[in-house]
């Protein structure tokens, strides 16, 4: 690169470093299961987003390499372009039926999904009003929209009402927000929102990344635990937490369904998911909805870690869910904090801007299924000792 803009992308790392805001890379030599290796040194994992390990499990494994060796490694090109793997429309179908909705469409990632959906549903002439703390890729959908974009304070509905009440000149009003806060750990008060958005003639949509597998009877999510399935007009969903795998999707009428087909960029122009993936997805419903302990046993975790914590004199702020935030607030500290957990075996990792506000920097814990009461202990002991 030419040295005078090598030397100003330099300038702009060293300010990230003097904020203590610098990332970097951690090399796992093993899957992101509840233990890791790092350079050859075993470590408790409490970072993952893998919450039923499914991700080893042997029979989503299983699927995966049948389905390579039947199909390649490769899809080809975009779904639209050299046509659509059979297992794209089972995936499909398995989707739409565990959502409850007429049909599904699936993405490379959620990111993509949450892209693709919102650009093809808003643009100029529309409003979408979202909560203070929705996940990245909402916002980025969004800015790319061009639609009028309004904030409501964080999981507030009578914040929400004030922006609704004040959108009749738009076309289309569109709510979106997180089921599960990524960062937070709490829930959105997901009933509030569909009766505000049906007194207002709005089209409601809910990001279930975290939720899904988690929250509902058979592990559809946040609008099956609150039975509001109905209500809502546009499910998201990720392939790549709690399912497994990787990919995004959309569940929901046939008519959105199809028109994301038509428009959605992220869907026309990019390539589709490896068969193996779809294989893998396929399996891992299969096994949320045949393992129903596997859920069980990560919320009897969730429970046990809290009261433990608790205990210990940590604040878990308002998580209703795995995600577990421990407030820290100085960026720098933070990271401090994770490199003392690192060292006594545990990694949990720190969260700062801009992922967060600035100065409410934290440790992001996430429990999972796998975790033995016995590995909780230890991670609860070490932090015991971190933070004493
Ligand atoms: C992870 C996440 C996404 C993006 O999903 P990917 O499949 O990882 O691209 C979208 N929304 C929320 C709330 C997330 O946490």
């Amino acid at each position: 690169m030419l040295e005078k803009y090598n030397q100003q992308l330099k300038n702009e790392l060293d300010k990230l470093e003097k904020l203590g805001l610098y990332r970097e890379l951690t090399v796992l030599d093993s899957a992101a299961d509840s233990v890791v290796t790092i350079n050859g040194k075993e470590y408790l994992n409490f970072c993952s987003n893998n919450y039923l390990g499914l991700a080893t499990h042997p029979e989503v494994k299983y699927a995966a390499i049948e389905a390579t060796k039947k199909w390649g490694t490769g899809s080809g090109a975009s779904r639209l372009i050299c046509g659509s793997n059979r297992l794209s429309q089972q995936l499909e179908e398995k989707i739409a039926h565990f959502k409850s909705t007429e049909t599904a469409i699936v993405f490379s990632t959620g990111y993509m999904a949450n892209v693709g959906v919102i650009t093809s549903l808003a643009g100029k002439a529309d409003i979408i009003i979202i909560d203070k703390l929705n996940h990245a890729s909402i916002i980025d959908g969004c800015k790319l929209s061009g639609a009028a974009i309004r904030v409501y304070k964080h999981c507030d509905c009578e914040s929400l009402e004030k922006v609704i009440k004040n959108s009749h000149q738009y076309r289309r009003r569109l709510i979106i927000t997180d089921a599960v806060f990524s960062m937070e750990g709490d829930v959105a008060p997901l009933k509030e929102i569909v009766s505000l958005a049906r007194k207002y003639d709005a089209l409601v949509m809910v990001d279930e990344a975290h939720s899904t597998g988690v929250f509902g009877k058979s592990g559809a999510g946040c609008a099956e635990h609150f039975g509001i399935a109905d209500d809502i007009d546009i499910q998201m969903g990720t392939l790549s937490k709690a399912i497994g795998c990787v990919g995004g999707y959309i569940a929901g009428s046939n008519e959105l369904i199809a028109l994301l087909r038509n428009k959605a960029r992220p869907f026309i122009y990019s390539t589709a998911l490896p068969p193996s993936v779809y294989a893998s997805a396929i399996k891992a419903f299969e096994i949320i909805e045949k393992e129903p302990g596997r859920r069980r046993q990560l919320w009897e975790n969730i429970q046990f870690f809290k009261t433990k914590l608790t205990m210990l004199g940590l604040n878990t702020e308002n998580s209703q869910s795995q995600i577990i935030p421990i407030i820290i607030g100085n960026e720098k500290k933070t990271i401090q904090i994770a490199e003392q957990l690192k060292a006594e075996g545990i990694l949990i990792m720190g969260i700062r801007p801009p992922t967060i506000k600035k100065g409410s920097s934290r440790l992001r814990i996430s429990l999972m299924a796998t975790h033995t009461i016995p590995q909780i202990e230890q991670c609860i002991e070490k932090m015991g000792i971190v933070f004493r």
